[in-house]
């Protein structure tokens, strides 16, 4: 097994360093300065510094990572996922990148199945980065994270699909930027389970289109990615070339999309569980109490040396599901890509609760990053799936491969 990185994946990952140190991270407290001088605190894209960092990195060739094949940078997920962990460290350099959620997923939908004229309109602005998106599933009314549930109307009336419905915590759609959603919802409750939902483009204006609210996370509204909207649709008409692929197909264009995007949420979150390590070591070599620096009390080096060990579990856990994803495609990873989206957050959110403990009372305060991490974190214990529902999901599989294992050797296996 060769755990090193192939020449171009070296080359990316040392432009990637410089860019962050020399440029990213230094412009974070500017970025929340501009941000605040803003008249639309939503309009988080808008930031001049946010616009000077893209422009570099272009020119760097540091673009589009995510994305394979023709219309991205074609990295697979194996030479991706070392890059992405880097941006996982800064808040700001997903969105630099041209690789933040969930333009991405969005980004990926209208590349594999949108319609020549969906990807000029749509795609290219958005991998231009000239405006952003947003994907609306989640209802207020429905346990949505069953996508089978999923209720707000869309009815063919001719020409044009009509949509009724409420959804909440869409991601990006406070920001007037975000000028485009994809809206999963229903448009035919008499068929089979799966093919009742389908997707369709809804632009941010469309009349009947109401921006209820931004939703707030234990207080944290992220206004600095776009928030997350509650949002209303009153007869909304859209073209009816606006459905993406065919009636009926919202529900596997759902599992399709969250692939790739949860393993990046993954790649990401170790990098932040790395910025939380350090943190945490550099506080404990620091802060003296009872006469020696918490470095060397015994249960700060459990903390320390349990982080450690976790996060490099972890990673390889990771890694080994972008290679199956390049190798075996989405479908053949899906036990793998399961276990990462259970194992990371809880794993990164234990990793953090150790960080603010080290640091004290500190910790919770907006003096470090930790608190808002910790938030982010344990919203990806819901996000693109609650942890209830891959365990579910994953458990049934594995009963499934050992019961085909025990009907291999006809019958029951002796057990040791
Ligand atoms: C900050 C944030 C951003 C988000 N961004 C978006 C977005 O951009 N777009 C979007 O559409 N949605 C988004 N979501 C919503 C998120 O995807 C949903 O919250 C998630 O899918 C769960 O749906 P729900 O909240 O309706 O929970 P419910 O479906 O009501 O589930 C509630 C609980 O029931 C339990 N449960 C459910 N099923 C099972 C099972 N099979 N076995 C055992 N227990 C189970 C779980 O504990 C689960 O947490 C976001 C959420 C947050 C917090």
């Amino acid at each position: 097994m060769d755990f090193s990185l192939d020449p171009r994946t070296e080359g990316l990952r040392d432009n990637l360093l410089d860019f962050m140190d020399r440029q990213i991270h230094p412009a974070e407290p500017v970025f929340h300065e501009q941000l605040g001088q803003l008249g639309d605190r939503w309009a988080w894209d808008s930031v001049p510094v946010l616009a000077r960092l893209r422009t570099e990195a272009r020119k760097r060739g540091l673009w589009n990572l995510f994305l394979p094949g023709e219309h991205g940078a074609g990295l697979t997920n194996l030479q991706y996922a070392p890059l992405a962990e880097i941006t996982g460290r800064s808040h700001l350099a997903p969105a630099v990148l041209n690789c933040a959620a969930p333009d991405t997923g969005n980004m990926e939908v209208l590349a594999m199945f949108g319609t020549a004229q969906q990807r000029k309109q749509w795609l290219e602005p958005l991998l231009d980065g000239e405006i952003r998106s947003s994907f609306a599933m989640t209802e207020p009314d429905v346990a949505s994270s069953d996508a089978t549930n999923i209720a707000t109307r869309i009815e063919r009336d001719g020409d044009h699909y009509v949509i009724n419905g409420r959804k909440w915590w869409i991601t990006g759609a406070m920001n007037p930027n975000a000028r485009i959603l994809i809206v999963m919802g229903r448009t035919d409750p008499h068929a089979e389970r799966h093919r009742q939902q389908s997707m369709v483009l809804v632009p941010r204006d469309a009349p009947g289109l109401e921006i209820v609210r931004g939703m707030a996370v234990f207080g944290y509204d992220d206004h600095d990615h776009g928030g997350h909207a509650e949002l209303a649709f009153h007869d909304v008409r859209v073209p009816a070339e606006n459905l993406i692929g065919g009636e009926g197909d919202g529900f596997a264009i759902a599992q399709a999309r969250l692939g790739p995007g949860r393993i990046h949420h993954c790649m990401r979150s170790i990098g932040l569980a790395e910025r939380a390590i350090e943190l945490m070591c550099a506080r404990a070599e620091q802060r003296v109490a009872f006469g020696r620096p918490l470095a060397e009390q015994g249960v700060i080096r459990e903390w320390i040396a349990e982080s450690r060990v976790r996060i490099e579990q972890l990673r390889l856990l990771v890694l080994k599901t972008a290679w199956l994803m390049d190798t075996v495609g989405n479908k053949g990873a899906h036990t793998e890509i399961q276990a990462i989206k259970i194992a990371t957050p809880a794993t990164v959110q234990w990793i953090l609760d150790k960080a603010i403990q080290v640091h004290g009372a500190a910790g919770l305060s907006q003096d470090f990053p930790l608190a808002a991490a910790y938030a982010g974190i344990r919203t990806l214990r819901f996000a693109d799936g609650p942890d209830e529902v891959h365990r579910n999901a994953l458990a049934r599989q594995e009963l499934r491969r050992q019961a085909a294992a025990r009907q291999r050797v006809g019958g029951e296996r002796p057990t040791i």
